[in-house]
């Protein structure tokens, strides 16, 4: 099988290495001769995992006791819902700022359960920015903003200090440059962009901003009894759970964050400078505020279009067509995917540009 360069945005490219080893889990985990899918989730073996995938969480953001980590099913869009209800009090109002498709649904869900105003918005101009600049209200019981937009290949480099409790959706980005998490509220993110498979969300929280809102919570909806449970009140996403564990250990095991760093400061120079450089192509997102992970790019010429895929299908190359909404392509450079896939679709758009220019 000749080696395929996965840029697909989600679910996204996992290692090698972690695939393989989930794969044995599902036949023999942990020499018990059964398979991680047919084991209690309260046995001593699936206790070590969800412990273990907790407080890598916590070790890899760099956060103390004040902080929980919870892992739930239901996706990033379950907390859209999750946030506002245990965080918007019945007479409070929160603050959204609206980067893209992710943030307005996470902003649709909010007004469905309290008051919710949006203080800055980058829809002027198809979201192609981030917003700076905007005050943040004092007396708003939280500020939720989407540190990578997926869609349009926007990434904030420089996160608000938020007078207010800070939340902020991680999910296409969580764990691929520092960023200083004791500054955040409450972090969350799907799993399947860059921490793992799809079925797992990572939740972390700091204790204290729980149990403020004098509304009566639904157990399943409730941070607190997912954490007083130890993320298992009741039966967790178990296998993503483990590959998601699998994945952080990846990322620890060769260097954590600054490691995956230097990667994917190497990633996105090698493709934006070819974006620049090359005549065929542009960017879509504001120079200063694009995205490491998703890297948004047109065809000058979109009559070449064909011509452009047969190119990089014939490399080896899948998943650059760009989203539904937004057309051209889009290059996903999440953490598992090596610099060599880059070089591949780099040189493939310098030698379309030699062909067809
Ligand atoms: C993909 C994505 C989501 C939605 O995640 P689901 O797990 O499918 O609900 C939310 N926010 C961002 C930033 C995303 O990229």
């Amino acid at each position: 099988m000749s080696k395929v360069h996965n840029f697909s945005a989600g679910p996204g490219i996992l290692p090698a290495e972690v695939l393989q080893k989930a794969a044995e889990a599902c036949i023999n985990f942990d020499n018990l001769n059964l398979s991680l899918l047919e084991i209690s989730h309260r046995s001593k073996n699936y206790e070590k995992v969800m412990d273990e995938a907790r407080a890598l969480v916590k070790e890899l953001f760099g956060v103390g006791d004040a902080y929980e980590v919870i892992y739930l099913g239901g996706g990033a869009s379950l907390q859209f819902a999750m946030v506002p209800f245990n965080l918007l009090r019945e007479t409070g109002y929160a603050a959204y700022v609206n980067t893209g498709v992710w943030a307005g649904k996470a902003i649709k869900e909010a007004k469905l359960i309290g008051d919710t105003k949006v203080i800055a918005s980058s829809e002027d101009k198809k979201f192609s920015y981030i917003p700076k600049g905007y005050e943040i209200p004092k007396d708003a019981d939280y500020l939720h903003i989407t540190s990578n937009n997926t869609i349009y290949g926007t990434q904030l480099k420089e996160f608000p200090k938020s007078p207010i409790p800070l939340v902020c959706d991680m999910s296409s980005d969580i764990f691929s440059r520092p960023v200083n998490a004791n500054n955040f509220d409450l972090i969350y993110a799907g799993a399947q962009k860059n921490m793992g498979p799809a079925g797992s969300t990572m939740v972390m929280v700091k204790k204290d901003v729980l149990g403020k809102t004098g509304r009566k919570l639904l157990s399943m909806m409730d941070y607190q009894v997912h954490i007083k449970s130890g993320s298992m009140y009741n039966t967790p996403p178990v296998f993503p759970i483990y590959v998601t564990l699998l994945t952080l250990q990846w990322l620890k095991k060769n260097g954590g964050i600054p490691w995956i760093t230097k990667m994917n400061n190497q990633k996105s120079d090698a493709i934006y400078h070819e974006i620049d450089r090359n005549s065929m192509f542009r960017g879509t997102a504001a120079q200063e505020d694009r995205s490491q992970m998703n890297v948004c790019f047109l065809m000058n010429k979109p009559e070449l279009e064909p011509e452009f895929d047969k190119f990089w299908k014939d490399a080896g190359i899948s998943g650059i067509r760009g989203h539904r909404d937004v057309g051209g392509y889009r290059a996903s450079l999440y953490n598992a995917l090596p610099l060599e896939s880059v070089k591949v679709l780099v040189d493939v758009m310098a030698a379309f540009e030699k062909k067809f220019a």
